[in-house]
């Protein structure tokens, strides 16, 4: 297989897909580029050794329509600043050819979203599932897909995958395009390997104890990968939003809180297999409840089991950060994803805020730490704690796929299933 270091791009043209899918205010300014310093290394490397760049990514979701809303001619300047060299732009990624052509060494070309395109995601448009005429509509679409993703790749002589946030689907650009390139001409960019390699540091070679914590809103869109770290983890702490899901289905009494009404025999099935697997499960005893879903609500500590009605359990409370932090401490491998209350809002940070610090201290004590999933990340930038941990993925989806144990489209691409 082909990597990044062992390939010289003197002279070529890279195609390389970025994840520029940055968060930008009203004005189309970038409020967090994360994603673009990301991207630097591999793009650096090919400027570097004498190739010319042309930079391909998704923003948002525009659903297959060109929406100014979306554009990435708006983050040019910003790309430029951080390459530190003039960065030219297609304003229709898919008629770049005569840009791309007059490309020299050196020179950087940008396209336009990728998104603007239906054919980018292959999903046919305009037709529900239940239409008698989809399948024959996504054959069309799969069709154009391809065609979409050789146009792609004519511009350059070598590929580079570098979006690990989007690795998780085949698009044209993350998976589709590398079909039109050979072995020795595409390859995983320096994120992409540093992303697969903190993966492989938790699923391979686990030092333990292990501890998972899960948090976020819902046990539903967590339960692939808590089914999946069942069968890894020494400790498994489940944690905000869903902590309710379980007290209820245990008897409880959640108030307002929030519940997944169909999910409660879920709940009582993962309690059932951490207890046959020998995983101490950990679960939140008590909480912070508010009188309201407000930073200002009146707020009192109560047992999750034990909720007053028209109140809701917004945070975790004391004794159970005390049990989190037992369950943290003395972990070697620790994955993170999901808060463990409201931390958007500043006086619900508490159970998410002593999380980050027990896994601080674990790590200080030489444990791996890997925090994946944009609402942990962003606990962990508000702390201000990003340098006391091991390792933060760029990933959301991609991250817990991969933990799930999926080949992710955008690696097997290059690397095989
Ligand atoms: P997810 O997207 O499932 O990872 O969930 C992240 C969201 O879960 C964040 O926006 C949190 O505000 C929310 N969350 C965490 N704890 C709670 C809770 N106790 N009640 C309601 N929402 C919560």
């Amino acid at each position: 297989m082909m990597t990044i270091d062992k390939f010289n791009f003197a002279g070529k043209k890279a195609i390389v897909r970025v994840d520029f899918n940055v968060p930008l205010d009203e004005n189309g300014k970038i409020t967090d580029d994360t994603r673009i310093r990301g991207a630097l290394p591999t793009l650096k490397k090919i400027l570097t050794d004498g190739g010319a760049l042309i930079i391909m990514s998704h923003m948002g979701k525009p659903k297959g329509k060109v929406n100014p809303k979306f554009s990435l001619g708006q983050i040019v300047d910003a790309v430029s600043a951080a390459l530190g060299t003039p960065v030219q732009y297609a304003p229709d990624c898919a008629k770049a050819q005569d840009a791309a052509a007059a490309l020299k060494p050196g020179e950087v070309l940008m396209l336009e979203n990728l998104r603007f395109y239906p054919e980018e995601e292959g999903k046919p448009v305009g037709i529900e599932k239940d239409d008698p005429n989809y399948d024959a509509a996504k054959k069309e679409m799969k069709a154009r897909q391809k065609e979409f993703a050789k146009t792609l790749a004519s511009y350059a002589d070598c590929y580079v995958m570098d979006a690990f946030g989007t690795a998780h689907r085949k698009h044209a650009s993350t998976a589709v395009i590398a079909d039109s390139f050979d072995a020795d001409h595409k390859m995983l960019g320096y994120l992409m390997e540093k992303e697969v390699k903190a993966v492989d540091n938790i699923l391979k070679d686990i030092k333990r104890p292990f501890t998972a914590i899960m948090g976020g809103s819902k046990v539903s869109t967590k339960i692939g990968i808590i089914e999946n770290l069942m069968d890894k983890v020494d400790n498994l702490i489940l944690c905000g939003g869903m902590t309710f899901t379980f007290a209820k289905a245990q008897g409880g009494k959640v108030g307002n809180s929030i519940c997944e009404e169909d999910k409660l025999d879920l709940a009582l099935d993962i309690i059932a297999k951490a207890k046959a697997k020998g995983v101490n499960l950990v679960l939140g005893t008590d909480c912070i409840a508010a009188d309201a879903f407000s930073n200002d609500a009146h707020t009192q500590v109560c047992s999750v089991n034990d909720i007053p009605d028209g109140w809701e359990g917004l945070d975790a409370g004391p004794a159970s950060r005390e049990a989190f932090k037992a369950a943290i401490v003395g972990a070697k491998t620790i994955l993170w994803n999901g808060p463990a209350g409201v931390f958007e809002f500043d006086n619900f940070t508490g159970g998410s805020k002593a999380i980050a610090e027990a896994i601080a201290e674990a790590t200080k004590n030489g444990a791996f730490s890997l925090i994946g999933g944009g609402d942990s990340v962003a606990c962990i930038n508000k702390f201000g704690m990003a340098d006391q941990v091991s390792y933060i993925s760029t990933g959301g989806g991609a991250l817990l796929e991969a933990i799930e144990g999926k080949v992710l489209p955008g690696v097997a691409a290059i690397c095989g299933e």
